[in-house]
């Protein structure tokens, strides 16, 4: 007979609670009127309790679904036993831009969160939020030793800011040329209501004490040409231009007064400059752009009507789910199904005509093609049209040598394994969302890392701790494969 002493009995599975703390909004009848922000905070004890929702997952599929591996589930845990000052460490030690992307990241977390399979995911954005709020978030970034090397990064916005901060806190020296007035790229046109100049203005600040210049105002390629960074001693160069200039729909009477291109009139809103629409107004478009057209113009409108022109159903909207909702909530008209002919009008738009289209079976992609139906086309009555039908680069200045690869939504990136482009020494990334555009430059600031350090005769240096302690950065324990969605 066997003397072993039988096995502990395994601990029942962690018992899970599918309901949400709810995240209070402001009234819709209120909201619409101007541009407050629409999500509130958690109150700390909310925080808590949904907090303590999440299971502590052994293998973090939060974590692994997010582009730059956030650790949520450690600032989770930390949030749940009321360490908000450890939860906002966490999250600002692997996140440069968390006070940003705490309110506009599409948290792909929540959509791997394994909660989501019994009812509604854990909350991971809005407790960064949390993290930030009620925790010690003034803290500030601290570069290693000098490295005596200097880098230039092309553009501004999360992609650059990402691999300034990779490189910052490593001891390189960088210099970051942008050609508009202020920094955060695309950001600058996420509009009042969800993100504010002063959350982009919030992150910059921890990155004071960096070796890392900001250059506004200037556009490489056309002030000066791009491989003169080179020659005037920067060992390497990141070029992150995203998608700068809008797209047109190339109808008939798309150069009337009114209609107005979706990027220049969020811009010009975030700006604070005067941005006239009239009461009638029709925004074209089934992306993230469209959406947050349709609820600035509703805002802007005086009580006037808004209606969203899409070619496709419904389901192939590209705009995050969270958006489309606020929109359908605030009572903006959809019209799907529909495409733009052309726009009408004299001495300024009075109408735009559209066509309905049936549409095909899923392509390769798994996009259906929409086909017009014959003799379907009707006039909307309209004094403003806004066209958000994507973005692409303004490759000027960027020539063939670099042999750049646009991805499917447009952005310029480098072919190789860490994105260097054809010209060593130049890397290129950038992303379809601000997370995605991080996650990219992060992966090219540890190739450009790599780069230098073997011109030193070195070996790469880990990501230190940002904030100068000891050890360096690791994924969390149970981490596997990334999940890319
Ligand atoms: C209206 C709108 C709403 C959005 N909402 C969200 C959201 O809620 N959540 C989310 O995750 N994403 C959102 N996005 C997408 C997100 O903003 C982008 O994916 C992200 O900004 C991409 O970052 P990037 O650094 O690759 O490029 P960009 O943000 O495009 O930044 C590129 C920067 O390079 C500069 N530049 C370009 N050419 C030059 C040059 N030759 N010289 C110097 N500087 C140059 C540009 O001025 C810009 O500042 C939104 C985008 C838009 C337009
Ligand atoms: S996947 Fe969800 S439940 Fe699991 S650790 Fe992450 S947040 Fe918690």
């Amino acid at each position: 007979m066997s003397s072993a002493t039988p096995a502990a009995p395994k601990p029942p599975p962690p018992k899970l609670n599918p309901v949400r703390v709810p995240i209070d909004e402001e009234p819709v009848g209120e909201r619409t009127t101007d541009f407050r922000e629409v999500l509130h905070a958690y109150s700390k004890e909310d925080a808590v309790l949904e907090a303590k929702r999440c299971i502590q997952c052994r293998r973090p599929w939060c974590v692994e679904a997010c582009p730059i591996s956030q650790d949520a589930r450690e600032y989770i845990r930390l949030i749940a036993v009321e360490d908000f000052d450890g939860a906002a460490r966490v999250t600002l030690a692997e996140d440069p831009l968390a006070t940003c992307l705490c309110k506009v990241c599409y948290h792909y977390c929540e959509d791997a969160c394994v909660v989501k399979k019994k009812g509604v995911p854990i909350a991971i954005r809005h407790l960064k939020r949390v993290a930030l709020d009620y925790g010690n978030s003034d803290l500030v970034y601290v570069p290693s030793k000098p490295k005596h090397q200097r880098v230039a990064v092309v553009g501004g916005g999360p992609a650059g800011m990402m691999a300034a901060w990779e490189l910052g806190i490593r001891g390189y020296s960088v210099t970051v040329y942008e050609q508009a007035d202020r920094w955060g790229g695309l950001m600058q046109t996420i509009p009042a209501y969800r993100m504010t100049d002063a959350d982009v203005e919030t992150d910059r600040a921890r990155f004071r004490d960096l070796d890392v210049t900001f250059v506004h105002n200037t556009k490489v390629g056309r002030d000066f040409p791009l491989d003169q960074l080179l020659r005037e001693g920067y060992a390497a160069v990141f070029v992150s231009i995203g998608t700068s200039t809008h797209r047109t729909l190339g109808v008939p009477g798309e150069e009337l007064p009114g209609v107005v291109p979706a990027l220049e009139f969020l811009k010009q809103l975030n700006h604070g400059l005067p941005v006239s629409v009239g009461r009638e107004i029709v925004v074209v478009g089934g992306g993230d752009v469209a959406m947050d057209s349709v609820r600035s113009a509703l805002r802007l409108s005086r009580g006037g009507r808004v209606t969203l022109v899409y070619r496709r159903g419904r389901e192939e909207m590209p705009a995050d789910p969270e958006e489309v909702h606020g929109a359908e909530h605030e009572g903006i008209r959809f019209l799907f199904q529909k495409a733009p002919v052309r726009i009408v009008g004299t001495e300024h738009v009075e109408g735009i005509v559209v066509q309905s289209v049936e549409l095909g079976p899923p392509d390769a992609g798994g996009r259906r093609s929409p086909t017009p139906v014959p003799g379907s086309e009707e006039t909307i009555p309209c004094d403003t049209v806004v066209v958000a039908v994507g973005q692409k680069a303004d490759l000027e200045g960027f020539g063939p040598e670099l042999d750049l690869k646009l991805t499917s939504q447009g952005w310029p990136e480098g072919k190789g394994k860490g994105f260097e482009t054809g010209v060593p020494g130049i890397f290129s990334a950038g992303g379809r969302s601000v997370v995605y555009a991080m996650g990219s430059a992060s992966q090219a600031a540890e190739a450009i890392d790599a780069y230098l350090a073997a011109k030193r005769g070195e070996s790469p240096t880990p990501r230190p701790d940002p904030f100068g302690g000891e050890g360096t950065w690791h994924l969390p324990a149970g981490y596997t494969t990334p999940i890319r969605s």
